[in-house]
């Protein structure tokens, strides 16, 4: 029986689920997936200071949002503290790992001696054989592992290939404190093992992490899970990610209107690819996914790309879903007016939906662009679209109103063939007569087609708007 694929999720919780913490998630989810594995979700929550339950809280929201689940429980690493000692104390007793009592003072001396050497500032080793019968009374030891010496690590990673590290270049590092608690490279290790974690995919920061752990993994004797080192999303101009570039929550995305398949989409773009496959769902992204495919270039974030693919998604959404996600947004944005409107036009609003995807690239848009149907008159009218509305163009508009309220058969068909056979009689080009219409009938230049709108208004709610335009 082959082995059950185990992934995680190892954020920090000290600050919002952020959209390279998105992308590995993501990652770690999808390749669960396509395993028939599981993804574990554990919260390193071991800097007490920086820790909160709100980072915590934000960071499961997020993942909801996006729709990546956790397979089981999340696990806090904080409570397994006394695993992790209890793993370092067997190391000491095995000997790959010692008690170390150099007091901070020795330690400043030894960084300087180093330093006016010329050689980097490591440990020295110097309670490495050291006779414990020599250790001094009343001080608290730390426990540092015993790095073997003149080896190769070799970290076999699916994205980096094959990254030799010398452990001459790794000092004898610190596994426990001397206050008793564990190190992130010990907690790392222990809970990676405890948790049968197979497959560990995340930024490529962690690069030179990975060698120290592996010196933790081999001591124990343990099996080193497969490696995957996603190189980490630039700035457009390829520095690093910052709030500018869009170095923000995933929230934060989903208050600038962007669907989740769609950020999903992106993010996966940017350090993944399928042949020239651009759009996807992640439902395809699952069934193509393979480790190998991941990038090693690093990937630059790009809001212009992000835009046309939420667009894109925006187009293939069923109404329905998005008409949900324009009502959570307008409430979670605290617009009542989109709010009281939404709900009061729910139906008008889903037969508008069709007309109104291919021109939005973002809810945001869709919602602006659904205004028209609950605006209340007198509408307010855009300040560029003013110029459309004239002495000339009122007069054609009280000429289109008489038409307009003989036709029985109020649909957007019979209105635009009344509205040709007008301009044509007026000798007008449809454009001059539509678009005074279409800003009295919505205060805006840009709609679904002008007999579409009437359409959805029903022929009261028209004839009313535009009997205000000329009184
Ligand atoms: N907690 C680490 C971070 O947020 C991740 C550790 C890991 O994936 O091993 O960068």
């Amino acid at each position: 029986m082959t082995k059950k694929i185990i992934t995680r999720f190892a954020p920090s919780p000290t600050g919002f689920l952020h959209i390279g913490g998105a992308r590995t998630a993501l990652f770690n989810w999808v390749y669960a997936k396509k395993m028939g594995g599981e993804m574990l979700l554990r919260i390193e929550d071991t800097d007490r200071a920086r820790s909160t339950q709100a980072a915590h809280q934000a960071i499961i929201d997020g993942l909801n949002w996006l729709g990546i689940e956790c397979d089981g429980e999340p696990v806090s690493q904080f409570s397994r503290a006394d695993r992790h000692a209890e793993i370092s104390h067997a190391m000491v007793q095995t000997g790959h790992a010692y008690k170390c009592y150099c007091s901070p003072e020795e330690l400043t001396q030894m960084r300087e001696t180093a330093r006016a050497e010329g050689r980097p500032p490591r440990y020295d080793g110097r309670w490495r054989d050291a006779d414990p019968s020599t250790a001094p009374m009343g001080i608290d030891p730390v426990i540092r592992i015993k790095v073997p010496s003149d080896k190769e690590i070799i970290v076999h990673d699916h994205v980096q290939g094959d990254v030799t590290f010398k452990t001459q270049n790794l000092d004898d590092f610190i596994i426990l404190r001397s206050d008793g608690t564990p190190t992130y490279m010990l907690a790392v290790v222990v809970d990676d093992h405890d948790m049968d974690v197979t497959h560990i995919i995340r930024g490529d920061d962690h690069l030179t992490n990975t060698a120290r752990q592996i010196v933790i993994f081999n001591a124990m004797g343990w099996p080193v899970p497969d490696m995957a080192h996603v190189p980490l999303i630039h700035g457009a101009d390829g520095a690093k990610l910052s709030k500018r570039h869009g170095a923000l929550g995933v929230d934060a995305y989903r208050k600038m209107g962007y669907l989740p398949a769609a950020l999903i989409n992106y993010l996966a773009r940017l350090g993944w690819s399928h042949g020239d496959d651009e759009f996807f769902t992640i439902e395809q992204m699952v069934e193509w996914f393979d480790l190998d495919g991941l990038n090693k270039g690093a990937s630059r974030f790009d809001f212009v790309k992000l835009a046309n693919l939420n667009g894109q998604h925006i187009r293939e959404a069923e109404p329905a879903y998005l008409y949900k996600t324009m009502l959570a947004l307008a409430k979670e944005l605290d617009e009542q007016n989109d709010v009281a409107g939404l709900e009061g036009h729910k139906e008008t609003i889903l037969k508008a939906l069709p007309d109104l995807q291919p021109r939005a690239k973002t809810v945001l848009e869709l919602l602006s662009l659904a205004q028209f149907i609950y605006a209340q008159i007198p509408l307010e009218i855009e300040e560029k679209a003013q110029k459309h509305l004239t002495d000339d163009t009122r007069i054609i508009i009280s000429q289109v109103i008489s038409k307009l309220e003989t036709l029985e058969d109020w649909q957007p068909d019979a209105i635009n063939a009344l509205i040709r056979q007008f301009s044509e009689d007026i000798d007008l080009k449809l454009g001059k007569v539509a678009q005074p219409l279409r800003v009295a009938l919505t205060g805006r230049t840009v709609s679904p087609g002008v007999f579409e709108v009437m359409g959805l208004l029903g022929k009261n709610e028209s004839l009313a708007r535009l009997k205000n335009q000329i009184e």
